[in-house]
């Protein structure tokens, strides 16, 4: 499929639109590979400003989200964003899969530290002729050509960083390296969200961060959560779904009631985006969406 040059996020951003995305990551089995390209193509159709691939720490996975990416670029007519991280590579590497985004016409990648392999919380060890931090990989990249290049941000800091001073200062830090915007780890509370985004713009950094949401659609979606932002799942909501938490479809309705409320209430607070993590599914996503005024596409919600 020819199509005309898509716009990066930073231009979206610049012209001062909202956008909408969706994440995704790289499956393990066929099938998993068939839901995802569904997925994929049910969401196509709400034409979201991006879709971004998440990059694992093994080598299969990495390869996949390359070819997804690729896929994504070459045959939808979707803006891929290349989650990308520095684990286990070589600067040389690096270079190599930045030069092969650019031969499919990528433009966007996430520049990410990344987790070690296995045990997130293990202890990371810089490849011996790679980089240490998000920073360096934003760097880098803006090295090798015009991309336009996202970082991560923690509205319950980073779970490695000591406290929010530091954590600050190093979000503070990937920006002035050049990052045009940022996506958040998951969060609940919209006030976690705004103060995140009060104590960098009070530093004086000016850079769209764009709030990371994940509808609960089962209890366990909770607990995996708790994982990846290191956080608690708030207290308050939590007793909300343990009382309904014997019926699935009553969870399911409240996490999508919960996550509509929470993106009215971040679009009413003058977000840059929403980004939506969908685990490769597309039906709670829409529901959501369709819930919020973000475009007036009102594509028919199947499961
Ligand atoms: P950094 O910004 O480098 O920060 C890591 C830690 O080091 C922080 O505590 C920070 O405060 C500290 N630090 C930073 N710079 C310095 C410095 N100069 N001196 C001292 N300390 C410093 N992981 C994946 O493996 N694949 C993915 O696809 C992926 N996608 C993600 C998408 C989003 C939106 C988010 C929020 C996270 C994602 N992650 C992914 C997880 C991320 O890679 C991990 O949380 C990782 O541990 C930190 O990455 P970072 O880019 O924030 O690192």
């Amino acid at each position: 499929m020819t199509t005309a040059r898509r716009r990066t996020i930073r231009e979206v951003l610049a012209a001062g639109e909202t956008t909408f995305s969706f994440e995704f990551f790289p499956p393990k089995t066929e099938q998993g590979a068939r839901n995802l390209w569904q997925a994929i193509r049910r969401l196509e159709v709400l034409q979201p400003t991006f879709v971004s691939v998440t990059y694992g720490a093994g080598g299969g996975t990495r390869d996949r989200t390359v070819e997804i990416v690729e896929r994504i670029a070459t045959d939808t007519t979707l803006t891929p964003v290349a989650h990308f991280t520095a684990v286990n590579h070589s600067v040389a590497e690096l270079r190599q899969l930045i030069g092969r985004f650019a031969a499919v016409g990528v433009t966007d990648l996430l520049a990410l530290r990344g987790d070690p392999p296995g045990d997130p919380m293990g202890e990371w060890v810089r490849h011996p002729d790679g980089v240490e931090y998000a920073e360096d990989v934003v760097r880098l990249i803006k090295s090798a050509g015009d991309f336009s290049v996202g970082v991560a941000a923690f509205p319950y800091k980073h779970p490695r960083s000591p406290d929010i001073e530091s954590d600050t200062h190093h979000f503070i830090r990937k920006c002035q390296a050049g990052a045009d915007y940022a996506i958040t780890q998951m969060f609940f509370r919209a006030d976690d969200y705004l103060r995140l985004r009060d104590r960098v713009a009070a530093a004086g950094c000016d850079v769209p961060i764009i709030p990371g949401i994940m509808p609960v659609t089962q209890l366990s979606t909770i607990e995996r959560s708790e994982q990846l932002s290191g956080a608690p799942f708030p207290p308050e909501l939590a007793a909300q779904f343990a009382a309904v938490g014997d019926d699935p479809e009553a969870v399911r309705r409240l996490g999508i009631d919960q996550a509509a409320d929470l993106c009215r209430r971040l679009l009413a607070e003058g977000v840059p985006g929403i980004h939506f993590i969908t685990f490769n599914k597309s039906t709670a996503t829409r529901e959501v969406y369709s819930r919020l005024e973000l475009s007036g596409n009102s594509a028919p919600i199947t499961a």
